[in-house]
């Protein structure tokens, strides 16, 4: 079991938790605070109790080398301008300097230490590296769902020294909506898939291939199917290394009783770019010279039923190539459905990465009953796989 935020009696302990400030940055500040008032919640919640708190997160991938370009100190900013009061900054998460800081502070006073994977020793899992940190703090709390998925120190060895360790607030809402809600999902439950890749979405449609009443296949991921079914798709995305393991899928799902859904039709053009000729075909009349980049009208009102009569949706991956105007209306359209269903009182999970992307663009957050942070991560739990940051946590 996991032990959440509230289970924890946090007056006057120095709590080190484990956020997720990997923020994207424009000019030398944070050109999106979206993850940074994520975190609020939390670091509110133990100043509140009378706690102080150390943070600890990564930014972009420095490759154990300090940078200006990925230094904390904006983030730090930030977070102070939305917390209304001064925090305490160390340049080196694991100096003594850093550590007598922490060691300093009294009840309510946050202390943010410098980027993490400026040691290599982070990403490694080192155990001295995961010592020193530990040092910050008499209670872990581990708040970044997005490196769940990876066994680094600050999330995975950190947790051995300290006997009260828990979740934060993000984390147990995406432990609730990715594994709890999916456990015992109110039927009909459909998922829907799309992207490039099958390979990343097998453990997925594996799992659900035993649970889901029905299964959408959309984006370049349906290619591969439709050749396997004999369609010809023109220039279309195949992944040649996946055609028997999609083969398996569709006589596993006739056998099981589970829907397996493509497009009907597709939205083709020769070349991605925003100015290239389109034209809407149905999935057996795809031109030869011609790929298809999103689905197609009737693949949209087709999906919108599926997704409607739903009472448990789980999205991952887009529809089409929905970075390039002109091929993005499926994916739109997609996120609309699901929002609607939601309004309607089906519950929605939508994956972290590009749909999760999709949805925000299209200003759709708070229409979805959740909507993960974490892509590999989300990935890995919708796929029932443990992940090393929760699984040190139960023991
Ligand atoms: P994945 O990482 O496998 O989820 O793939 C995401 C990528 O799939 C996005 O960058 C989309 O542009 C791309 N994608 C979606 N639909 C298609 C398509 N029909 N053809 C080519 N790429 C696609």
């Amino acid at each position: 079991m996991l032990k959440t935020l509230n289970s924890f009696d946090l007056k006057g302990k120095r709590i080190l938790i484990r956020v997720d400030f990997n923020v994207p940055l424009r000019n030398g500040n944070v050109a999106d605070d979206f993850r940074i008032r994520a975190a609020l919640p939390t670091i509110q919640h133990c100043i509140g109790m009378g706690a102080s708190v150390v943070l600890m997160s990564h930014l972009g991938r420095p490759k154990g080398q300090a940078s200006d370009e990925l230094s904390l100190i904006p983030v730090g900013e930030t977070l102070a301008d939305l917390l209304e009061k001064s925090i305490k900054f160390s340049h080196d998460c694991v100096s003594e300097d850093a550590r007598d800081v922490s060691l300093g502070l009294s009840p309510g006073e946050v202390h943010l230490l410098e980027n993490l994977r400026f040691h290599e020793a982070e990403t490694t899992n080192d155990t001295d590296f995961s010592q020193l940190l530990a040092k910050h703090g008499n209670v872990y709390i581990n708040d970044a769902f997005g490196t769940a998925h990876r066994a680094h120190a600050s999330n995975v060895g950190v947790a051995a020294h300290f006997s009260q360790r828990g979740v934060g607030y993000l984390v147990e809402k995406e432990v609730k909506f990715l594994n709890e809600v999916i456990k015992r999902p109110k039927r009909p439950l459909v998922v829907i898939l799309g992207g490039a890749k099958v390979g990343s979405k097998l453990a997925l449609i594996n799992r659900f291939l035993d649970e889901a009443d029905s299964i959408i296949i959309g984006g370049g991921m349906a290619f591969t199917f439709l050749h396997v079914l004999g369609i010809q798709v023109g220039k279309s995305l195949i992944d040649q290394s996946r055609l028997k393991t999609a083969e398996k899928i569709i006589e596993t799902a006739r056998s099981r009783k589970v829907d397996l859904i493509f497009p009907r039709d597709v939205i083709c053009a020769s070349e991605i770019s925003e100015g290239a000729e389109r034209s809407v075909h149905t999935v057996n009349e795809i031109p030869e010279d011609q790929m298809g980049l999103d689905i197609g009208p009737e693949s949209v009102a087709l999906f919108d039923s599926v997704i409607t009569s739903a009472k448990t949706i789980i999205w991952n991956g887009p529809m089409g190539v929905f970075e390039t105007p002109g091929f993005d209306e499926g994916t739109e359209k997609t996120a609309i459905s699901i929002a609607g269903a939601t309004a309607a009182g089906s519950i929605s999970v939508v994956g972290g990465g590009d749909s999760a992307s999709a949805v925000k663009n299209l200003k759709l957050m708070d229409e979805m009953s959740h909507v993960s942070t974490g892509g590999g991560a989300s990935l890995e739990l919708l796929s029932g796989v443990a992940l090393p940051a929760l699984t040190v946590l139960e023991r």
